[in-house]
């Protein structure tokens, strides 16, 4: 039997490409004897053409267009959730609707998916945009990088190939589809990475401007706490905790010997700052106990997400 290959595409204001899209991808997957392939397209909200087009393509392709139209613009993290969980392959490849991704490419991501990865991240090796986006993006990349310990160079690259399995223990919202990869390291998933060509954007425009890197760093800081804190919020906020209040109770004991011969000290800078880092710590370990009762009563199935393989076990 054919495998059933799955092609997410997140569609916002882009009906100059779609047409064209789809004829790329068609006569790419053609050539595969092995699989069948279905394009799912998630219209986020567009209020140019665009769900028309798609209406007219599922139309004539039925076979393998879907489709689905979303109220209003809710987000490519969200359009791209909705797809992967509708996908019936295995593996899902998502990939951008502005042909800037070549579906040329596809054989590639599919190669080192049945090479063993789980999921492979495309990397725009001459990115074809403005030095006004290519430059943040090389800082933003080198710091997740560095914060996450995944040695990828593209964190935004919207052209990836997953194993089904990767896409069911992980959960994406907000702006944190850039962070799948990170997320997946976070659970043990073997991660690949191919060197992709970038075309330039022939039709539209560009949806993200500079404000996706300040959001971006937020979001790296909600990643790095949910894969490595999650377990154990107490760590992160007493520790932060242990620190003040190390140094806060050693000042206040320095001005204390003061005080105690006779110096005056209510004035002092020295001695708010020591104040300060004394309530700041105990705000913080009690902040941590806070999250770890949280933590204590959410208690969720999480264990099903650190499991590979099973031998002899019966689901209860
Ligand atoms: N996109 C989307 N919802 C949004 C913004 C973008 O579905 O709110 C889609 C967009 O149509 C495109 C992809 O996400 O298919 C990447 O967007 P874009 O090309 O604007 O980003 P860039 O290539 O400039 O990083
Ligand atoms: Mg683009």
């Amino acid at each position: 039997m054919r495998s059933l290959i799955s092609i997410v595409v997140p569609v916002y204001n882009e009906k100059d490409s779609l047409v064209l899209l789809v004829d790329q991808i068609s006569k790419v997957m053609a050539a595969r004897a092995k699989e069948s392939f279905e394009i799912i397209f998630i219209d986020d909200g567009s209020t140019d053409q665009s769900w028309d087009v798609i209406q007219n393509l599922a139309a004539q392709h039925a076979k393998y267009v879907r489709a689905i139209r979303f109220r209003k613009n809710f987000g490519k993290s969200q359009a791209l959730s909705v797809g992967f969980q509708l996908a019936q392959g295995d593996p899902i490849i998502s990939m951008d609707a502005d042909l800037q991704d070549d579906p040329q490419e596809i054989p590639l991501f599919l190669d080192k998916i049945n090479d063993g990865a789980d999921l492979v991240s495309g990397w725009k090796v001459n990115r074809q945009d403005p030095l006004s986006k290519t430059l943040p993006s090389k800082v933003f990349n080198a710091v997740v990088q560095l914060m996450s310990g995944v040695k990828l160079h593209d964190f935004n690259c919207g052209f990836k190939a997953y194993r089904k399995e990767v896409l069911r223990h992980i959960k994406i919202y907000g702006e944190l589809h850039r962070f799948i990869p990170v997320l997946a390291h976070g659970y043990g998933f073997k991660i690949a990475e191919v060197g992709v060509r970038h075309n330039p954007r022939q039709f539209g425009y560009s949806k993200y401007g500079l404000e996706r890197y300040a959001r971006g760093f937020l979001d790296l800081l909600t990643v790095i706490i949910t894969t490595r804190f999650i377990k154990r919020p107490s760590h992160l906020f007493g520790g932060f905790g242990i620190i003040a209040g190390l140094i806060g109770f050693s000042i206040l004991f320095y001005l204390s010997v003061h005080w105690l011969m006779g110096t005056h000290i209510g004035a002092r800078p020295l001695f708010f700052l020591g104040i300060m880092l004394s309530i700041m710590s105990i705000q913080m370990i009690s902040l941590g106990l806070i999250a770890e009762l949280f933590l204590y009563y959410a208690k969720s199935n999480e264990n099903e997400d650190l499991i590979q393989q099973k031998i002899n076990i019966v689901l209860n």
